[in-house]
C-alpha cells in the first residue's frame, strides 16, 4: 500500500540520455521512497530550452522502465508551468523582493567571489538593456537537517547572497522553478547528489519567503571518476545501456553501499528491484559525499 504522507521525485534535465551517475540518483530516489511505502513521481526539467536534446525525454524514460524503475502517475515538465513561474515571479516583485541585475557574464566572472556583490541593488532601471532578477536576500534562517549529512547551517548573505531567480534569457532560474514544483506535487522527500546541497539553502529561503512548507531533504554521495569528477554529460558521461540492466542494478547497488550477494546478479530486474527496496539502508551512505566508480 503506499504512505499517502511520502512523496518522492526524480526531475532529470533532457540534456541527454542517462548515464550511470543519474541513473544512480533515480535509483537511491526510487528505492528510499519505495521502501518508505511512498509514490514516486517523475518531473522532466526541461525549461532551459536551449539544453535541451532531442530525443533526450524518451531515451530518459526507456532507460528507467528497462531498469524497473516505474514511476506513479503522469510524467510532468516543467514546460507546461511557464505562467505559473512568471505568476510567482510577479508576486515577489509586487512585493519588493527582486531587483533587476544588468552584470554582463563577464563582470561576474571577474568577480573575486561567487556571491554576487549587489552592484545592481540600487542601480536605476535601464528598461531597454536585458537583465536577469535577484532576490534581496536577508538574514532569515535556513537551517535544515539532511539525512545523510547532517545538520546544515549557513549565514544565508555571507555564503549565498542575492542569487538569481530569472535569467536574463527570460528563463526561470533553475532555485526557483524547483521550488514552485516541489510545491505544486507536495513532495515531502527530495533525495538527490551531494552535487545539489549546495542549492538546498537558497531552495529553503525560496520557500519561506513564498510560504511553502520545506520538504525533507537527502543528498547522497555523486560518482566520482578516477579524476576525482563528478560523472556528468559535461565530462561526457557515457550513455548506460538498456542491454545488461541487472548489471548495470548490480553495480548501482554496490556503488549505493547495500552489499547485493552475488547471486542477485542472475535474478531479473524486478527481483533486484524488489531486493534493493527490502534491504534498503540508506545510512551506509552516511556523511560520504562521493563514490569512486572504478572500485568496483
Ligand atoms: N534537474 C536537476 C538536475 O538534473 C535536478 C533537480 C533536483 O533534483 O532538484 O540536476
Amino acid at each position: 500500500m503506499l504512505s499517502n504522507h511520502y512523496i518522492g521525485r526524480f526531475a532529470p534535465s533532457p540534456t541527454g540520455p542517462l548515464h550511470l551517475g543519474s541513473l544512480y540518483a533515480a535509483l537511491a530516489s526510487y528505492l528510499h521512497a519505495r521502501a518508505n511505502q511512498g509514490k514516486w513521481l517523475l518531473r522532466i526539467d526541461d525549461i532551459d530550452s536551449p539544453r535541451e536534446v532531442s530525443g533526450a525525454v524518451n531515451s530518459i524514460c526507456h532507460a528507467l522502465e528497462t531498469h524497473g524503475l516505474q514511476w506513479d502517475d503522469s510524467i510532468d515538465y516543467q514546460s507546461h508551468h511557464l505562467d505559473e513561474y512568471q505568476n510567482v515571479i510577479d508576486t515577489l516583485i509586487k512585493k519588493d523582493l527582486v531587483y533587476p541585475c544588468f552584470c554582463s557574464r563577464k563582470t561576474l566572472s571577474a568577480a573575486t567571489s561567487s556571491v554576487y556583490s549587489k552592484t545592481c541593488l540600487d542601480r536605476t532601471h535601464s528598461p531597454d538593456l536585458p537583465y536577469a532578477l535577484r532576490i534581496k536576500s536577508t538574514p532569515l534562517s535556513t537551517l535544515f537537517y539532511d539525512e545523510l549529512q547532517g545538520s546544515q547551517d549557513s549565514s544565508f548573505v555571507d555564503d549565498h547572497g542575492d542569487f538569481i531567480i530569472k535569467r536574463k534569457d527570460n528563463i526561470t532560474a533553475y532555485q526557483l522553478a524547483v521550488v514552485i514544483d516541489d510545491h505544486r506535487h507536495k513532495i515531502s522527500h527530495v533525495v538527490r547528489g551531494y552535487d545539489l546541497l549546495n542549492s538546498t539553502p537558497k531552495q529553503i529561503f525560496l520557500q519561506n519567503l513564498l510560504s511553502y512548507t520545506a520538504p525533507q531533504y537527502c543528498h547522497f554521495p555523486v560518482i566520482i571518476d578516477l579524476q576525482g569528477n563528478k560523472l556528468s554529460k559535461q565530462k561526457c558521461a557515457p550513455a548506460v545501456s538498456s542491454e545488461n540492466p541487472q548489471s548495470n542494478l548490480f553495480l548501482l547497488l554496490k556503488l549505493l553501499q547495500q552489499n547485493p550477494p552475488k547471486e542477485l546478479q542472475k535474478s531479473s530486474v524486478k527481483e533486484i528491484i524488489n531486493w534493493g527496496v527490502d534491504h534498503w539502508q540508506p545510512k551506509r551512505l552516511k556523511k560520504i559525499r562521493a563514490i569512486s566508480n572504478k572500485i568496483y
